[in-house]
């Protein structure tokens, strides 16, 4: 963000707010328009006055089927706590994709259909100006608070083929777990088509997938889409050595 102009200030409350600008202890940064990005906390509070049991971050507990403590009560979206599929830990993931798919779950199980939600594997993307960044699974830290032991890999090569234009530089970082290998989780960072390629990942969780199975994964090649080695593939080939 620094390379693109911005001046980023980190460590350093807003204490007040006033028309045209922030106030911070070091002095007062002119604001036109303030934006508010403060994390987002589960609105659970009728649900626990109604005697749902909740649980991380106060998010509503839910089984497979959505279904809350209570019988006859379903939870989905923002307010509910979802089991994350690569550390099998509760995890409270606020995202509209998720409560997407768990609301069609909830709908299925509560018009008398059987419909269960697989849990979430922490994917997400976001784009700042033309820097695009995803992620899926456990980062370092959360990979090791889970008591994993793994290998990080992690290789800078281009979006699409190096001698087009068009290549952007693009980082992989790809966790894989010591003994068999099993990807933990993945960090892309780069020019245009880099942060969806983590979705590749996040499939090969269900399956429990490997690096070495990244690195023999039959994804798409030609030149304006990627290099003929993936740059996910090329992290995993640096995993399988470091396993090695
Ligand atoms: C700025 C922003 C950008 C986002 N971008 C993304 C994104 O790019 N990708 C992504 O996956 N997710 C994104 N999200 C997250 C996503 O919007 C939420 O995860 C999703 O909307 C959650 O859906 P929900 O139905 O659980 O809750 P909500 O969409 O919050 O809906 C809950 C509804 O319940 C109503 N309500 C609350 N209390 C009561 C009550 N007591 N009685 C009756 N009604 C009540 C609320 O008014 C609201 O309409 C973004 C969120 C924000 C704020």
């Amino acid at each position: 963000m620094r390379d693109m102009g911005i001046t980023v200030q980190t460590g350093e409350p807003a204490v007040a707010i006033s028309e045209g600008a922030v106030h911070t202890p070091t002095g007062e940064i002119p604001a036109d328009l303030v934006v508010l990005g403060l994390g987002v906390l589960p609105n659970s509070g009728l649900a626990k006055e109604a005697g749902l049991a909740t649980g991380t971050r106060d998010a509503i507990v839910v089984d497979r089927q959505q279904r809350a403590s209570v019988p006859g009560v379903w939870a989905a979206g923002d307010c509910c706590q979802s089991m994350h599929i690569v550390s099998g830990r509760p995890v409270h993931e606020a995202l509209g994709t998720v409560a997407n798919k768990q609301g069609r779950v909830a709908g299925i199980n509560i018009s008398g259909g059987y419909c269960t939600f697989p849990g979430v594997a922490g994917t997400a993307v976001t784009r700042i100006c033309d820097l695009e960044i995803g992620r899926t699974g456990l980062s370092e830290r959360e990979a090791a608070d889970a008591g994993f032991a793994f290998v990080v890999s992690t290789v800078t090569t281009t979006t699409v083929a190096g001698y087009l234009p068009e290549a952007a530089p693009v980082t992989v970082k790809l966790l894989a777990e010591k003994g068999g290998g099993r990807l933990l989780g993945a960090q892309v960072i780069g020019g245009r088509g880099a942060a969806k390629r983590v979705d590749v990942i996040a499939a090969l969780f269900l399956a429990g997938g490997t690096a070495e199975d990244l690195v023999g994964l039959d994804l798409g090649y030609a030149p304006p889409f990627s290099s003929v080695w993936d740059p996910l593939q090329i992290a995993a080939r640096q995993a399988v050595t470091l396993l090695a």
